[in-house]
């Protein structure tokens, strides 16, 4: 399996090579050059473990690692430490499924990727030599997560970039309780906007980025979507078996209901879908921040200001993992290879650059039969962690809430579905208050940061002054 770029620009690489380079370096983003088949594995894959499935999946992609090499990996990643009570339970609420994402480290889906993302830089490192240093900007969830995967590993220095006072209290001590010696947090006084400036100006001045071996762990990092894909298998697999359904039976099929931001978590249910995953179809869930269901129903990617909601993490206008979706649907409608990828970069163009782009719609229903969309208003949010409180006695995080609300007006009948749980809803007291009208809403780990040392460097809203303190750190830590 070889990696390209969906703008055409980079010489077909290795999945390690496309793992170090995050971002593809002609500003695309780096995709496998095929999409496996594996229908016919579907029946022995069904009964694996959560890690031998990964393994599978993995392997499919990783074609330069050996599988001796990647099993570890992925044991470390998923070992019970880490994850007390599995990576992916799938549980019943009411006549929907849940399949709960959120009992790693950090207690939200993203430690899922993130996890076994710094086992592969900690692979490379070691094999290749060299060091890595990461620079990220968050504006909740992502840092932690990113922070929990790389912790006290060796060659690897993280520094991740938080808007000082924005995000929640708990999400900021979930980074800045993290006293390892590679690890610097930095809260800058400013938005989360300013910090992912920062980030870009940075990373796009190619000779730091080289002297000091940036590299990144945003959402479009490929692995992160690969590691991913497993979950939906795992998950339709485990209901299906439930049901006493036969696998490769061809109406033995399950729909996922995604809470969607950056299109990385959906992308990755797509990809399984394309795979022969037995999946009807995927039912896109937004918030306010509605863009995503614009371009499924009507081919439209009107452009505005994000509006914040109570779930912060899918408070987004341009979806940094689209691009992938975006580049099999312009191949799908067109022969020419070069004239494809011209017109991708035009349509990413546009929206850099803050216009609307169109696309024909292919069906009355939207631009694919295989994703369905929708969004929920705030109200809706808080109207469903409330009732599903009171009717099942089950708590939703308002990610998971946005989800499971679009899930219950789409849903037909008969139709299986499960609902992502993103988060665990104690990362969000103050939602969950506001909803059920009690502080409901808690987690041992959490509540224990409160008396946690922090550390962390509050700067200037001024690139040159994270700049300073990224050389004088590194400086210290590598005389
Ligand atoms: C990041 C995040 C999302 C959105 O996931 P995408 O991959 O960006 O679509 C949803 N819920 C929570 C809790 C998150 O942290």
């Amino acid at each position: 399996m070889k990696y390209i770029s969906t703008r055409g620009g980079i010489e077909p690489c290795e999945f390690l090579d496309a793992v170090m380079m995050g971002l593809a370096d002609d500003g695309g983003l780096v995709i496998p050059d095929a999409i496996p088949d594996v229908r016919d594995r579907l029946s022995d894959w069904s009964t694996l473990s959560y890690n031998e499935l990964a393994l599978e999946i993995v392997a499919l992609f990783a074609t330069d690692v050996p599988r001796e090499d990647l099993r570890p990996l992925i044991e470390r990643a998923y070992s019970a430490d880490h994850w007390p009570d599995g990576v992916a339970p799938t549980v019943a609420v009411g006549d929907l499924h849940v399949l709960e994402l959120w009992h790693g480290p950090t207690l939200a889906f993203k430690d899922v990727a993130l996890q076994l993302l710094g086992n592969l830089f900690e692979y490379v490192l070691a094999r290749r030599g060299g060091r890595l240093n990461i620079l990220g900007a968050t504006s909740g969830d992502t840092g932690s997560a990113a922070i929990a995967g790389v912790r006290g590993r060796a060659g690897i220095d993280i520094f991740m970039m938080h808007p000082r006072g924005r995000t929640s209290p708990v999400q900021a001590r979930q980074m800045t309780t993290v006293l390892d010696e590679n690890v610097h947090n930095i809260a800058v006084e400013g938005d989360f906007d300013d910090c992912q400036r920062i980030m870009k100006e940075l990373a796009g001045d190619l000779a730091f980025k080289r002297r000091y071996s940036l590299g990144a762990v945003n959402s479009v990092n490929w692995a992160r979507v690969l590691a991913q894909i497993v979950y939906y298998f795992k998950s339709a697999f485990g209901v299906l078996a439930q049901q006493g359904k036969d696998v490769a039976e061809k109406d033995a099929t399950v729909t996922f209901a995604v809470p969607t931001g950056n299109f990385g978590d959906i992308l990755a249910g797509w990809y399984a879908m394309q795979m022969g995953c037995p999946i009807k179809r995927l039912i896109l869930a937004t918030n306010v921040n509605d863009i995503l269901k614009q371009f499924f129903t009507k081919g439209i990617y009107p452009r505005s200001t994000a509006k914040p909601t109570s779930s912060p993490s899918m408070d987004i206008q341009i979806s940094s993992n689209f691009e992938r979706y975006l580049y099999y649907y312009v191949n799908r409608h067109s022969r020419n290879i070069d004239a494809m990828a011209d017109r991708l970069k035009g349509m990413m163009q546009i929206l850099e650059h803050g216009g609307n782009m169109y696309v024909k719609p292919n069906t009355p229903d939207g631009i694919d039969p295989q994703i369905a969309a929708e969004s929920a208003s705030e109200q809706d949010v808080m109207a469903t962690i409330a009732e599903t409180w009171r009717q099942h006695r089950y708590l939703l995080d308002p990610h998971t809430a946005v989800g499971v609300r679009v899930a219950r007006r789409m849903r037909r009948d008969g139709e299986t579905v499960i609902c992502l749980a993103t988060a665990h809803p104690a990362k969000f007291p103050t939602a969950i208050e506001q909803a059920v009208g009690e502080a409901i809403a808690h987690h041992n780990r959490l509540d224990a940061l409160a008396t946690l040392p922090t550390r962390c460097a509050d700067l200037p809203n001024d690139k040159q002054a994270v700049r300073d303190f990224i050389e004088t750190t590194l400086k210290r830590r590598i005389p």
